[in-house]
């Protein structure tokens, strides 16, 4: 998939860069933070991160024959094309920081230091943007998996939390940059809105589009 240029390089500048990253939540409600999607399904960072190997204690990642360390796509449209699969639909896409030593692929980084700049994309699978987080249902030892809802989709399910509720539950401060055209309906994310009233939100602006399509067809 990333083909390898050259390793073992240390950047003058740090990198920015984009990945997917499942979004989760301690046992107790009272931290946040991110596990990956296949390597390193199992381990949970927070804003502020340096990769261990989980395979072997004696290097420091990356190494050269080993999937250790971060990863990161350069384009937002790469990362925008991982979270297509089925697999990885429920995955928030975030805007990181690479830093320390790395290895440069074709199309992105394999690193050990990592900072999460943003909170940048989130889709409930029916497609339309998540203005919040439930209970995914599944999850690893002491952490729950979180999956994005859209507000129609919130109707009935507990424990919803907005991104930003999300954010300020993690280690550092992480801003959430969805771009507002993705947002719906602004009022159903903001902290403390149960999902009936994100609901509603939804259901207004959906009334206004018909009225809308409406005023077009009556004009
Ligand atoms: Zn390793
Ligand atoms: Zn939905």
């Amino acid at each position: 998939m990333l083909r390898r240029k050259r390793r073992d390089e240390r950047p003058e500048h740090p990198f920015t860069g984009y990945k997917l990253a499942r979004a989760v939540l301690s046992a107790d409600g009272g931290r946040a933070g991110f596990a990956g999607l296949t390597l390193g399904a199992d381990q949970v960072y927070g804003a502020v991160g340096e990769a261990a190997c989980v395979w072997s204690p004696r290097h420091a990642p990356p190494r050269k024959w080993c999937g250790c360390g971060f990863y990161c796509l350069h384009d937002v449209n790469d990362a925008r094309d991982l979270g297509c699969a089925t697999e990885n639909r429920s995955a928030l896409l975030i805007e990181v920081v690479a830093a320390g030593r790395y290895i440069r692929y074709e199309r992105g980084l394999r690193f050990s230091n990592q900072r999460i700049r943003a909170i940048r994309e989130s889709q409930c699978e029916c497609g339309r943007p998540g203005a919040g987080l439930a209970d995914a249902g599944t999850g690893i030892v002491g952490w729950r998996h979180l999956t994005p809802v859209c507000g129609m989709c919130a109707g009935g399910r507990p424990a919803i939390l907005s991104l930003k509720d999300f954010a300020a539950l993690l280690d550092a401060p992480v801003p959430v940059r969805v771009p507002p055209a993705a947002v719906p309906a602004p009022a159903g994310a903001a902290a403390g809105e149960s999902p009936v009233a994100v609901l509603s939100a939804e259901i207004a602006l959906l009334h206004a589009r018909l009225d809308e399509i409406q005023s077009r067809l009556d004009g």
